[in-house]
């Protein structure tokens, strides 16, 4: 991956989209129920006592590096790596857990090349980049709010499932998933560059695509030289 500052930033969260945050937590919270303790809550509404379980199993710097990677989650990072985006983790550190921001780190040093960055933030919002990779809703629509053309990647999970936004990509780990996050990456390159020059449909001609612009201009034969504009005309990646 090149850190070269030009490259497309992909922002890529970490709990429940590359590391097996909830499911873990689950796991383990189960190893400290008693043996006739009956599982009468559901996640998210659980009881204090159960919440006090979960912060500490969570208050374990390990706890956080040791999480299973998601095989999916890594596999969308290196397509995006591969074409050329430039991978920084964007992740919520819980505010009092100190423990928890030295595992995450440790986890991306584990699991991740070197020269990947990693950002952690309270709010995902503040932070720029082209395309967003999270399984939150709510995450999403703050950071959709600043970048209202920025294109999301929402690993699927239960909580999420109704959740639908048309910048929104669900992957659901199918192959149509997987080509569907590969096209929404590449217009963010093509776009990226401003301008890309394409072929004529009758192969008489060439033309440059003005994205920003969102008009086609053919240019001289031979010369290259812009003319403004013969076909100012829409043309849609
Ligand atoms: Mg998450």
């Amino acid at each position: 991956m090149s850190e070269d500052k030009a490259c497309p930033i992909a922002l890529v969260d970490m709990d429940n989209s590359i590391a097996k945050y909830e499911e873990s937590l689950l796991k383990d919270l189960d190893k400290l129920r008693s043996p006739n303790e009956p599982i009468n809550w559901e996640y998210h509404t659980e009881p204090d006592y159960i919440r006090a379980r979960m912060d500490l199993i969570r208050l374990s710097s390990t706890w956080w590096e040791n999480l299973p990677p998601i095989t999916r989650g890594l596999e969308i990072v290196n397509i995006m790596r591969s074409m050329g985006f430039r991978i920084v983790i964007c992740t919520q550190g819980p505010r009092k857990n100190a423990a928890a921001w030295q595992g995450k780190m440790l986890w991306v040093q584990k699991n991740l090349p070197d020269d990947t960055d990693i950002i952690i933030t309270r709010d995902k919002g503040l932070i720029y980049g082209n395309v967003l990779m999270d399984d939150f809703p709510d995450y999403i629509t703050n950071w959709l709010k600043h970048r209202p053309r920025g294109l999301v990647i929402m690993p699927a999970h239960h909580y999420n499932k109704d959740f639908s936004h048309s910048n929104v990509i669900r992957d659901d780990g199918s192959p149509e998933a997987t080509e569907k996050i590969k096209d929404g990456l590449n217009k963010i390159i093509l776009k990226d560059k401003d301008a890309e020059k394409v072929n004529d449909v009758h192969g008489c001609h060439n033309y440059l695509r003005d994205l920003k612009n969102d008009r086609v201009f053919r240019t001289d034969c031979g010369k290259g030289i812009l003319k403004n504009p013969i076909m100012p005309i829409t043309y849609h990646l």
